[in-house]
């Protein structure tokens, strides 16, 4: 939907505090409101600035949306990162918590007054478990969506003859008032209208198929793209893969919660991947070539360097997350095993050594520290 870095829809630099975030977003919310601006597209770039103030505002989103960069974090074939319950579209319903002198400001009516016409769709949420290889390379998924969509017998509008007529009880506003009697005077109280839910119409003759709903319920298989770099706990956005709204309005749209299930062979540290290697203690002191298989079941000539010392990191480039524009890298972990059992020519070589360095052999019939103590009365 949104074009643009959200920095710059907000014209903020991008270490701005808190503080600038929200009176960049204050001024252009007023400025761009809809109820106030009748420039044309104002409600697109009023429903943009809330997008870039749901994200910026929230500071785990945000640290999402720096580290994954505009173009991945909005879009990844229509699903687009996003947190818990963010920003979705039509009817204005950002998130103002905090903003009371906004709804001052547009004299209250704000929220109220757009309980009135057709309601978007309701958002969906499902989880996802993914492998760790989908996220180092990114995957496309099927999957089954179930929800509702427009009735095709009537398009939706819930009528067998596709025509809508005002409401007979409201008159078409929507809204019923109540008057109630006091001894304060007499009070009158809004309501929405039960006939027709605050839309205003209803069917001229009911649908047969969807009994004047105007939605029915569908099973769809939808392909889903994975990209490379997400994470658990992330969300995907599929616009217009929620419920079905009401005639003429937008479907919700579908969230799809990541889980990533854990790795036997590879830890994923950012866009990293680490990975152990064991070598013996003759390889660590003279150096060595070993082969490592990367993630991709590529193998890979590693060359230990002599000295090495136990849970030292190498680095193979280019063989972690393949995030667009720079690939992590896996990082190969040593660890020096010390071997229990030798062949009889190893150990005597080994005997050699400790010989050479000065140093005493234990004794092989005391069996240890302990045993050694007790041997000496
Ligand atoms: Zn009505
Ligand atoms: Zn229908």
């Amino acid at each position: 939907m949104a074009a643009g870095d959200y920095y710059e829809i907000l014209g903020i630099p991008r270490n701005a505090d808190e503080k600038e975030i929200k009176k960049a977003y204050r001024n252009l919310a007023r400025k761009y409101h809809p109820d106030v601006c009748k420039e044309h597209g104002a409600e697109e770039k009023f429903k943009t600035i809330n997008e870039a103030y749901s994200v910026l505002s929230d500071s785990q989103k945000r640290a999402q949306y720096d580290h994954m960069g505009h173009e991945t974090f909005t879009s990844a074939s229509k699903g687009s990162y996003s947190g818990a319950g963010g920003f979705h579209g039509g009817g204005f319903s950002a998130d103002f918590s905090g903003f009371g002198d906004i709804f001052d400001f547009f004299g209250g009516g704000f929220s109220g007054s757009r309980q009135s016409g057709p309601q978007e769709g309701s958002d969906l949420l499902m989880k996802m478990q993914v492998t760790l290889e989908d996220v180092v390379f990114g995957a496309d998924r099927e999957i089954e969506v179930n929800h509702t969509e427009a009735c095709s017998h009537c398009n939706g509008t819930g009528s067998e003859n596709k025509k809508l007529v005002n409401c007979p009880r409201c008159q078409g506003s929507g809204q019923m008032r109540q008057m109630s009697q006091t001894i304060f005077g007499q009070f009158v109280r809004m309501s929405t209208c039960t006939e027709c839910h605050g839309r205003g119409r209803i069917p001229e003759k009911r649908c047969t198929e969807c009994r004047g709903s105007g939605h029915t319920q569908v099973h769809r298989k939808v392909t889903v793209h994975i990209p490379a770099g997400i994470d658990s706990g992330m969300r995907l956005r599929m616009e217009g893969y929620g419920e079905a709204g009401d005639y003429g309005a937008p479907n919700g749209d579908l969230f799809i919660e990541i889980y990533v299930r854990p790795h036997a062979g590879f830890k994923r540290i950012g866009d990293n991947l680490e990975t152990d290697v064991e070598i013996s203690p003759a390889q660590a002191v003279v150096g060595s070539v070993v082969n490592v298989e990367t993630i991709e079941k590529k193998t890979v000539e590693l060359t230990i360097p002599a000295g090495i010392q136990h849970n030292t990191a190498l680095k193979i480039p280019g063989e972690g997350v393949r995030r667009r524009g720079k690939p992590g890298d896996l990082l190969v972990r040593v660890k020096v095993v010390i071997p229990k059992q030798l062949k009889q020519e190893i150990k005597g070589l080994y005997e050699k050594i400790l010989e050479l360095e000065g140093h005493h052999m234990a004794d092989s019939k005391k069996g240890g520290i302990f045993s050694g103590f007790m041997g000496k009365k």
